[in-house]
């Protein structure tokens, strides 16, 4: 379980995160959504280490991530998959996925893994020996998303995955992510496209300029007339 509490946080005198509190329970989907500049990476990065906190705490299975370096937090069972995606653009798709695999030592295991990567993904098999930089948008966050599964994570935590994808696409790996998520990996999911993020979710927290406004069951959240003006266009 992770439990970030009364979390704040600045960048010199930007508060970007103000007093935030939520949890992320084993086995959910939970989405955070918002609009530009809400905070939702400031709070992604805080949780693993990339950012430091102003105050608060943040807690996941009993280990005080504020705490802990960002290296040690990948082998407590947590993934980031970062906006942007951040694969290795040189490097080819294999090799990005083995990178992933840093802590696995044994090439049998390895190979099972890139298996198992490739079953979620056939088109990052049919592009294993491709440059990473070369790939489609889509096709780049598949490989941070198989990147991530390499280190065998219990919970994920995903910044924008449908940032710059046909529809098509994000319908895709909104699949995949349901597929994780029933293969008991639990997810946190930072969203603009707060249709598909409600939609895939348990619960959700609305974020915005910093504080948490809203928050509840996402299907509630998804018919609640306030979230509708304002995220869903309706
Ligand atoms: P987006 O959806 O546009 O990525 P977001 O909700 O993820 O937005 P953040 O990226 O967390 O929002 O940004 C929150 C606020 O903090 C913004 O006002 C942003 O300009 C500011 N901010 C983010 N990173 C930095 C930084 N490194 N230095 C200074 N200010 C920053």
């Amino acid at each position: 379980m992770l439990e970030v509490k009364n979390l704040s946080v600045s960048y010199g005198a930007i508060e970007a995160v103000k007093d935030i509190s939520f949890t992320v329970n084993d086995g959910e989907i939970v989405s955070l959504i918002g609009a530009n500049g809400a905070g939702k990476t400031t709070t992604l990065h805080t949780i693993t280490g990339l950012v430091p906190a102003k105050s608060g705490s943040v807690m996941y299975n009993g280990v005080d991530l504020l705490k802990t370096h960002s290296n040690k937090i990948v082998t407590l069972g947590m993934a980031h998959i970062p906006e942007g995606r951040h694969v290795f653009t040189r490097m080819g798709v294999e090799e990005n996925l083995e990178m992933g695999a840093f802590s696995l030592k044994d090439q049998s295991d390895i190979k099972k893994d890139l298996d198992m990567v490739y079953g979620l993904f056939p088109r990052l098999k049919e592009r294993r020996n491709q440059k990473a930089g070369t790939l489609s948008g889509g096709e780049q966050q598949m490989l941070a998303m198989g990147r991530a599964l390499m280190s065998h994570p219990k919970t994920i935590l995903m910044d924008e995955p449908s940032m710059g994808l046909s529809p098509k696409l994000v319908k895709e790996i909104f699949s995949i992510i349901r597929k994780l998520h029933e293969q008991g990996i639990t997810v946190l999911l930072v969203e603009q496209n707060a249709k598909m993020a409600l939609s895939i979710a348990d619960r959700a927290y609305v974020l915005e300029t910093g504080r948490i406004t809203m928050e509840g069951d996402a299907k509630e959240l998804l018919n609640n007339e306030q979230v509708r003006k304002a995220y869903l266009g309706a």
